[in-house]
């Protein structure tokens, strides 16, 4: 990441708000940003297929609740943020440690992304890396953009639904939402 270049977009920005970056209050303001992008958009730059551990064990449904994710949208560089339900069905006995299902969640979310693509990732590096019989990925998010900008649909939930195989449709996807607690 280009740490100087972000610090003078920065200082570009708020001079372009019409602020005075001389002040006390913003002098810091450029370095901050520069050094908060490293957390924010630590995604890039990491395989989430890789992230993934692969593990021996049954072949039985996995659900995983309310795994926290914060991203940001890639139309207003504003946050979006929520849970992320997820459920697989495995194939092979081939499983996936928890904390690695909750990394690929933060690697494909430390990015500039939209909610319904990065639902759809998420669903895609568990299909692809694990081939299970199926795969099952809800975000529900609350987007500043639309909170603060436009239509300011305070309070809006937004939810995204990714499914593959044998959680696409039918009796185990409906077993994967009633675990999950509803299509939330
Ligand atoms: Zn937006």
């Amino acid at each position: 990441m280009d740490q100087d270049r972000i610090r003078r977009a920065v200082r570009e920005l708020l001079l372009g708000i019409g602020e005075d970056v001389q002040r006390a209050g913003l002098s810091g303001t450029p370095d901050t940003v520069a050094e908060a992008a490293l957390e924010i958009y630590a995604g890039y730059g990491h395989d989430p297929e890789a992230a993934l551990e692969v593990i021996e064990g049954p072949d039985n449904l996995i659900v995983l609740r309310d795994v926290p994710f914060f991203s940001t949208c890639e139309h207003h560089l504003l946050p979006f943020f929520g849970t992320a339900q997820i459920a697989f069905l495995p194939a092979g006995g081939r499983i996936a440690g928890f904390g690695s299902i909750a990394r690929v969640v933060d690697v494909l979310a430390r990015r500039l992304q939209i909610q319904e693509r990065l639902t759809e990732e998420i669903a895609q590096a568990l299909w692809q890396r694990l081939a299970p019989q199926g795969v099952y990925v809800a975000l529900q998010a609350r987007q500043l953009c639309m909170q603060m900008v436009g239509g300011r649909e305070i309070g809006a939930v937004t939810l995204t639904v990714a499914a593959r195989g044998a959680l696409a449709d039918g009796s185990a996807r409906q077993e994967a939402v009633r675990l999950l607690g509803g299509d939330r």
